[in-house]
């Protein structure tokens, strides 16, 4: 079936019998082989879907390893019939355990169908691990039901025993697909998902969270439309419904397409399982794109260029009389002597910095919600391939989407990086550059600057207590890393003195 989807077919029929075991049958109307090819076909590790070593890397086919054709021919007695075009004539070939027995002239229109029978016939042991005819025909019926859903164009036909189990009409949406598939009412009770970025798209269906049942009727996941089973995708779909799951089930049908890159899809033999290359930002990005998709905690949804902080500032605390802050930008705070003035973003420049220069391996790389797509001027870009080797160590990950776009994925976790700091970030760069400054020294200080919250923001209770704690666990805490003053101190005795006391 991978094979006449990669054959761009729009037709597949599958024919059973015996639950697959005496004969499997699939007939398409992709684009065929030729006379030659067809022969080649059936060698094992031959594949016509690599054209260099490059396209391992972003291969959009399901084939490549030119290995299914091969391992089937090898345990059944093989026909194919094949053409590669309207000519009304093609090619039959036929294969017993492998070898290639008859070649012959076949009239046949365009497209593939290949024939399987007495699966296992030279491999007795193998052929007694089969289990009953009803269950191997529920396996076969579920993998094409898998199809089926991601390629609603297509018509499926599923014949088992002379019996059609299902005939489905091509569709224009996978809903309707789901309709066809299980019930109106499954696919009724669902709502639908679509949310893009430059790295991710998302697109599918999920049960409404008033509509939930015990069990559900369908749970599927593909990336770039292959299925495949991904635990934290279940699991940031679980989350998305909060509270209101319950011990319930929902369905959902849900579509991630990516650039093939960032996916490693062949860590599982039969490639059902991937790992997507971040799976926090996975997890997160996905919840909440869900949780919003259902009209579910709309107050915390984040702008496109904002990133996941962890401690939001979105609750309004009222402060305590003690620890405070001034003009919102300046925080006061009591010590055993008098008290002190923390300038916040000399002081958060501080901390940054030294958490990544001191002590690198601290700096924990914190995924966006949103990554920050920024098109770097030319210098901007040179300057970047110069220390884009040394930014993940600081927790800064960005990669090059297009031309001169790069995508930054991750920020210093604490740190306030935004779209404008990431462009500050890069200007500042090349200003480095030009002034012949040690590039790589920079980077961080640079880093520390922009990320580092500023003047006029205001700050939370909690985070004002971070801050200073994390000031004073710094190496250098009084100034920044310009030398700039980071804190005053004003003692007690200079109050007394100032009031006339003493
Ligand atoms: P892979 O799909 O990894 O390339 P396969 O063993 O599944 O390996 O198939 C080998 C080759 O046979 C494919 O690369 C393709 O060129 C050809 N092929 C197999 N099935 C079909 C089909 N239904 N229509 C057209 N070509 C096919
Ligand atoms: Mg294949």
């Amino acid at each position: 079936v991978e094979n006449s989807l990669d054959a761009g077919a729009d037709d597949i029929r599958i024919e059973l019998k015996a639950g697959g075991k005496t004969l499997i049958r699939v007939t398409d109307n992709g684009s065929g082989m030729t006379r030659e090819d067809v022969q080649a076909a059936i060698c094992r590790h031959a594949t016509s879907k690599l054209a260099g070593i490059d396209d391992l890397r972003t291969l959009s086919s399901f084939g490549f390893r030119g290995e299914a054709l091969a391992a089937v021919a090898a345990v059944s007695r093989m026909t194919i019939e094949t053409s590669p075009d309207e000519s009304g004539e093609g090619t039959r070939l036929e294969v017993e355990a492998g070898d290639p027995v008859e070649v012959a002239v076949t009239g046949r229109p365009r497209g593939t169908t290949v024939t399987a029978r007495t699966l296992f016939f030279n491999l007795a042991p193998r052929r007694s691990f089969l289990k009953s005819d009803s269950y191997e025909l529920k396996v076969i019926v579920e993998t094409v039901r898998g199809y089926a859903l991601a390629w609603p164009a297509v018509r499926f036909t599923v014949v088992a025993d002379d019996r059609t189990l299902f005939n489905l009409p091509p569709a224009a949406t996978t809903r309707e697909r789901i309709a066809e598939l299980y019930d109106r009412r499954v696919a009724e009770a669902l709502v639908e998902l679509r949310v893009e970025n430059p790295l991710l798209t998302v697109s599918g269906y999920l049960s409404d969270h008033t509509q939930l049942r015990a069990f559900f009727d369908v749970q599927m996941v593909y990336f770039n439309r292959r299925p495949v089973r991904s635990r934290v995708v279940t699991r940031a779909l679980y989350d998305a419904y909060g509270p209101a799951l319950g011990s319930n089930r929902p369905n959902f049908v849900v579509f991630f397409e990516t650039d093939p890159a960032r996916l490693d899809v062949n860590i599982h033999p039969t490639k059902e399982e991937v790992r997507f290359s971040d799976e926090r930002f996975l997890f997160d990005f996905l919840s909440e794109a869900a949780s919003k998709a259902l009209g579910l905690r709309r107050g915390t949804q984040t702008g496109a260029d904002e990133f996941l902080f962890q401690q939001t500032m979105t609750t309004e605390e009222s402060l305590p009389s003690g620890f405070w802050q001034v003009h919102n930008s300046y925080i006061m705070a009591q010590v055993t002597t008098g008290y002190i003035i923390v300038d916040q973003h000399a002081a958060h420049e501080r901390v940054l910095y030294e958490d990544m220069l001191g002590t690198r391996r601290t700096v924990q790389p914190q995924g966006l919600l949103f990554p920050i797509t920024v098109e770097l001027s030319p210098e901007e870009h040179e300057a970047w391939e110069l220390v884009r080797g040394q930014l993940p160590e600081i927790g800064l990950e960005a990669h090059a989407f297009s031309g001169r776009t790069v995508v930054i994925e991750t920020v210093p976790a604490g740190s306030f990086l935004g779209k404008a700091e990431v462009r500050e970030f890069f200007a500042e760069l090349v200003r480095v550059r030009r002034a012949k400054g040690n590039i790589a020294d920079e980077v961080v200080k640079v880093m520390a600057c922009k990320g580092a919250i500023k003047a006029g923001q205001k700050l939370s209770q909690q985070e004002m207590e971070s801050l200073v704690n994390r000031l004073f666990a710094c190496r250098e805490p009084y100034f920044c890393p310009h030398g700039r003053p980071a804190v005053l101190r004003v003692t007690v005795e200079e109050l007394d003195r100032k009031f006339g006391r003493t």
